[in-house]
């Protein structure tokens, strides 16, 4: 079996060959490497091919891939029945270990992905204000639900579309894009401000000094609640996440990624009067068939239980070495280039100017280099996500051997792209 022939089948019954659009290698071109293994931070494609993988699902797995205690979670799990559509214990369990790592995240609930944690937060949101209006930053991701989708980021920034068709007007108009990096005036009709609090999908955009706290005060004043979409930050950033980082405490906050441990499981949760608007306490509906489930919550609770303070010292020192080695072998190639670090995460863009908003990020991913340089990278046997405007994922299971031999394969990447 190999790539090229799978991809064709794959076009032939799903849209496009694959089940999320960045994965079809539309902006760096190529023909996408279809995984059949994978284990800490490498993944085997179809035809045995072996990537030391930057991807690591997006930021899912932060311990790396097929960790033993999370593969026996799940398949003990697996043996005692998947879904009952009933509660379980589990769910207390992973609810109760969020709640202790997130200050001010009283309740909570656990949905299957991110996009139905972010649409539903605004759902409460809504239904706790009264009002309507959502605010959102410019390329900041939130999933695709029709409300959120406008400048989106991630794939939909790679794909250079503006929002999506099939998005009427009225889904929109109540949500209002303002840049990142300025705290916009809120007016009395704002239900809502959702924010990736540092942003991960137009590449590593860090918030400027006052950005947060500013919003936070914005907020307080028109009497709006101030969202924090911690699908990426939740767990990867910090222990507590990115109020541990930043100080700034959200009314609400998104999980997803992380909290899954590889498996479909997102959250949203709040303060308690906030939350306490929902089905069945309240008038605010929401739901889900296979929310919560046992499977997920297994892999959950496998993970959190592995992730203590030191994992994330361990996790930002990787990436502490990581990005300047980057930025060294790309400079003295030539290039311009800019590698923000944040914690655990890198970003890359190759410019010379720092990048603080959507516009910016596309001024700087428009250039072509980085499908030159992914292609490049690809070519050596080191996966990075397939598009200019997401980040690096470097997880536990990268050591230091994996990080200097990637500075290593990116010298030799680098000086097969041509200058510009
Ligand atoms: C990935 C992501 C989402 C969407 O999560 P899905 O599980 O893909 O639906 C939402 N917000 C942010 C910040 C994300 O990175």
């Amino acid at each position: 079996m190999d790539n090229e022939s799978l991809f064709k089948r794959a076009a032939e019954v799903i849209p496009g060959g694959v089940n999320s659009p960045v994965r079809a290698f539309g902006s760096v071109g190529g023909t996408p490497y279809f995984v059949a293994r994978a284990e800490g931070a490498y993944v085997w494609d179809v035809e045995g091919r072996k990537y030391l993988d930057y991807v690591q699902s997006y930021g899912a797995s932060i311990l790396g891939h097929a960790h033993p205690k999370v593969v026996e979670a799940v398949q003990a799990a697996a043996a005692e029945g998947t879904t009952f559509g009933a509660p379980t214990e589990r769910e207390v369990l992973l609810a109760e270990a969020i709640r202790d790592r997130v200050p001010g995240c009283e309740l909570l609930r656990l949905v299957s992905s991110g996009t139905e944690a972010t649409m539903t937060a605004v759902r409460v949101a809504r239904g706790f204000t009264g009002r309507s209006r959502v605010v959102k930053f410019a390329g900041c991701y939130h999933g695709h639900s029709d409300a959120l989708l406008a400048a989106g980021g991630s794939g939909v920034a790679t794909l250079g579309l503006p929002g999506s068709a099939g998005v009427p007007e009225g889904a929109v108009a109540q949500t209002v894009v303002v840049p990142y990096n300025l705290v916009p005036e809120l007016d009395a009709d704002v239900a809502a401000v959702i924010v990736e609090p540092i942003a991960a999908n137009m590449g590593l955009v860090p918030p400027a000094p006052g950005f947060l706290e500013g919003l936070r005060a914005e907020c307080d004043r028109v009497g709006a609640l101030l969202i924090f979409d911690e699908v990426i930050t939740g767990f990867r950033l910090a222990f507590g996440g990115a109020q541990e980082v930043t100080g700034v405490r959200p009314d609400l906050w998104t999980l997803g990624k992380v909290i899954g441990g590889g498996l479909p499981l997102a959250a949203f949760g709040g303060r308690r009067e906030v939350m306490e608007v929902l089905a069945p306490l309240g008038p605010v509906y929401q739901a889900g068939t296979l929310s919560g489930n046992p499977l997920a919550t297994a892999a959950g609770l496998a993970v959190l239980d592995l992730l203590d303070h030191s994992s994330y010292t361990m996790l930002a020192g990787r990436a502490a070495e990581l990005g300047p080695m980057l930025a060294d072998v790309i400079t003295e190639a030539g290039f311009p280039v800019h590698v923000p670090v944040v914690g655990p995460l890198v970003g890359l863009f190759f410019t010379d100017t720092p990048v603080t908003n959507y516009d910016e990020a596309q001024q700087a991913c428009g250039n072509g280099l980085y499908a030159a340089f992914f292609r490049a990278m690809l070519d050596r046997g080191v996966a990075f996500a397939p598009g200019p405007y997401e980040v690096l994922f470097p997880s536990l299971a990268h050591t230091w051997p994996e990080i200097e031999r990637t500075a290593d394969l990116a010298r030799a990447a680098i000086a097969t792209v041509p200058l510009p």
